[in-house]
């Protein structure tokens, strides 16, 4: 059975520093007031567009495996496949910030307002990201009850080996229509600020995994190596991957 919770924009807005940095400004750097003022006036309009909403459920192994291999487009060797076995539990999960956010943003580019559009769109990222990590931890909290070594991270579609196509087999399973997202013949989510993917609970060492399938050679980012090395810091991280 599904669930289905609204989070609360408070909740999961970005701190103005991870603002600034993601923006490319360093986090002793002085900022400048027109930035300042673009930051603010960003901040308000995402909070009066943003409708942060999640469904999700628990999945078996055996249908994940389904969901996980969707068209059979995945590349040969990933690491989802290798850490989902040993997990203690699975979720499947959709978020999206909202239609009228994402639209306000699309709005923003064509009026060629490219500097409230890209901070809008910035902030927007981040607070969908920050949703993920309130599930992460989430999940966390509850095996901590059974476990204490638990750590649940999300994995999605797009990335590190898992094909775009897997969202189809996805959809079908979780139907997020029901929080209205809807994938276009490209497997894009619509809304655009919108997430999905599996949430992986298991002991950390699970999470480790080394980062020399053939698709890693074209990765610009290298996230899972922050998370390795957050997991050996004994830090929470969220990464999806890349
Ligand atoms: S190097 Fe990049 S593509 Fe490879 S597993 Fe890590 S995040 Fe994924």
């Amino acid at each position: 059975m599904s669930h289905i919770i609204e989070f609360k924009v408070k909740d999961i807005q970005p701190e103005k520093d991870i603002v600034f940095k993601e923006f490319g400004i360093p986090k002793n750097n002085s900022v400048s007031e027109k930035i300042q003022q673009l930051y603010s006036e960003a901040i308000k309009v995402f909070r009066e567009t943003s409708k942060p909403i999640v469904i999700y459920f628990e999945i078996s192994k055996e249908e994940f495996e389904k969901v996980f291999f969707g068209e059979g487009n995945n590349s040969t060797e990933t690491p989802v496949e290798q850490i989902f076995p040993k997990a203690d539990n699975l979720i499947l999960f959709a978020l999206t910030m909202g239609k009228e956010v994402s639209e306000k943003i699309e709005t923003l580019f064509k009026e060629n307002d490219f500097a409230l559009g890209s901070m809008l769109d910035c902030i927007a990222s981040l607070a969908a990201d920050k949703a993920v990590k309130k599930l992460e931890t989430f999940n966390t909290e509850n095996h901590r009850m059974h476990r204490k070594k638990v750590l649940t991270l999300a994995y999605s579609p797009g990335y590190c080996g898992w094909d775009i196509s897997g969202q189809k087999k996805l959809f079908e399973y979780l139907q997020p229509e029901k929080i209205g997202i809807t994938l276009n013949d490209s497997f894009l989510m619509i809304p655009l600020k919108s997430v999905s993917g599996i949430l992986i609970a298991g002991e950390k060492s699970v999470h480790k995994f080394k980062n020399d399938f053939p698709f890693c050679s074209k990765c610009e980012t290298k996230s899972c190596r922050e998370r390795l090395k957050n997991l050996a810091n004994g830090l929470l991280p969220f990464i999806r991957g890349d």
